[in-house]
């Protein structure tokens, strides 16, 4: 059944029958939450044995007291399971403290105020810097360029990556000096780019010399399926393009052990990890070492990482299969959404009719189920069909994010209807 079809008195029952179902919603009393993509308690409690290492035996593999200063590229026996999942040399990955969103952060502000290898000038001193900024995205990507004045360019992400024709073109602009991505399983969207387009991107003709494509690898063995899908190694393919710079790649632990007290990665190009840790040498002697060092152990290496997603996956997949079967069931027969069906990740990306998102969070709200703003995952907050909604399965219990879909799928109905119903 699409509104189409139906005489304006049907679609007027059915608005109707929507607004009851939705005020016995209001009257449950719920507060509930769909918003950020934390682990569940019982996803923290998968690591507990975490806390009680290193123990007494604080030195790592090559005798270094992790106690002490010192170490800025982070422990080697750390960065070596990552380099592995990260696709680059042990030599060229830096381990961290506990964000990788702080290494982007650092990443931008360093190329702002100094400029990267192979910038003529600091890019504060370009008349104008943009990024290009694929839709849906990661809304604090966007919030950090948007913080340091940088132009954000939105192009659509496709279910293989960005739009190409659109990157190809916006990067002909010289003030074009980098492009947010998540290659594997998208926030939000669930999207992988694949070998092709990432190969394309490593070899794109920018009229930037500096262009950069921060590589955010945050869902990289997050895996909802028993396919553990594979990341292109976008730093191996921009070296072989002749453009060895022009990718940085982040990790984290954060969504595999402590999403508050985990370690974060970068891997790069080896002029690119020289540049990144003369500017991090100033900011910090070093590391959070003893935490890496409890990480190496407790991981042990990366079939011990995919053992630990493995777990995580038991948790996560029933919840995603309930947010799936709740849209399937609810909104399915009535055209009125589409969704992403992810393989991996954080995230399930609805979009509702055109125009109703910002009106479904608003009666999402007022119903107690909160939602993450409509736009969030757009730069500047601004989806131009206000249409994208981002639903965040995992830190709920399946109890209650089975209510809040099922609420969710009430507001969405009575919001297509309600617009359905407005005057022209
Ligand atoms: N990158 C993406 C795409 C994310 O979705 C998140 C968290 O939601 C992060 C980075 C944050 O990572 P970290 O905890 O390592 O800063």
């Amino acid at each position: 059944m699409t509104f189409d079809s139906l005489t304006r008195d049907q679609v007027q029952a059915f608005h109707d029958e929507q607004l009851d179902a939705y005020r016995t919603l209001q009257k449950a009393g719920l507060k509930l939450d769909l918003t950020r993509g934390k682990p569940s308690p019982e996803q923290l409690d998968l690591s507990t044995e975490l806390l009680s290492l290193p123990g007494d035996d604080y030195k790592d593999s090559k005798g270094t007291d992790t106690r002490n200063y010192g170490g800025l590229n982070g422990l080697p026996e750390l960065r070596e399971i990552f380099a592995e999942i990260m696709q680059v040399p042990v030599d060229q990955v830096v381990a961290g403290d506990n964000a990788s969103l702080a290494m982007m952060h650092d990443t931008v502000v360093f190329s702002l105020l100094r400029g990267t290898p192979d910038s003529p000038r600091p890019w504060v001193d370009e008349d104008e810097v943009t990024f290009i900024c694929p839709v849906p995205g990661y809304d604090r990507h966007f919030a950090l360029t948007e913080r340091y004045g940088i132009r954000m360019v939105p192009v659509e992400m496709h279910d293989d990556g960005p739009d190409m024709a659109a990157v190809r073109e916006l990067a002909a602009d010289p003030s074009v000096r980098g492009i947010w991505l998540v290659p594997t399983y998208g926030n939000p969207s669930g999207a992988v780019v694949s070998e092709a387009v990432a190969a394309e991107l490593a070899a794109l003709e920018t009229a930037a010399p500096d262009f950069r494509i921060l590589w955010d690898n945050a869902y990289a063995v997050h895996h909802l399926t028993e396919e553990r899908t594979k990341t292109a190694d976008i730093v191996g393919l921009c070296a072989a393009s002749g453009n060895p710079n022009r990718a940085i790649v982040f990790a984290s632990t954060s969504k595999i052990t402590f999403a508050g007290s985990g370690v974060c990665f970068l891997g790069s190009s080896a002029e690119n990890i020289e540049w990144y840790l003369g500017n991090l040498g100033k900011r910090t002697i070093g590391p959070d070492k003893v935490n890496q060092l409890s990480h190496a152990r407790y991981l042990g290496d990366v079939e011990g990482v995919h053992r630990l997603m493995n777990k995580h996956r038991e948790i996560l997949a029933p919840k995603f299969e309930a947010v799936l079967t709740i849209l399937r069931e609810r909104l399915g027969p009535h055209d009125v959404a589409t969704w992403s069906e992810p393989k991996g990740g954080y995230f399930v990306s609805l979009d509702v009719v055109d125009g109703t998102a910002s009106r479904v969070v608003e009666l999402c709200g007022e119903a107690g189920i909160a939602m993450t703003p409509a736009g969030a995952s757009f730069p500047y907050g601004q989806d131009p069909r206000n249409r994208n909604i981002r639903i965040a399965p995992s830190f709920p219990s399946l109890d209650e994010l089975t209510t809040a879909m099922d609420g969710l799928a009430t507001c969405v109905l009575l919001a297509a209807a309600e617009q359905h119903l407005a005057p022209e």
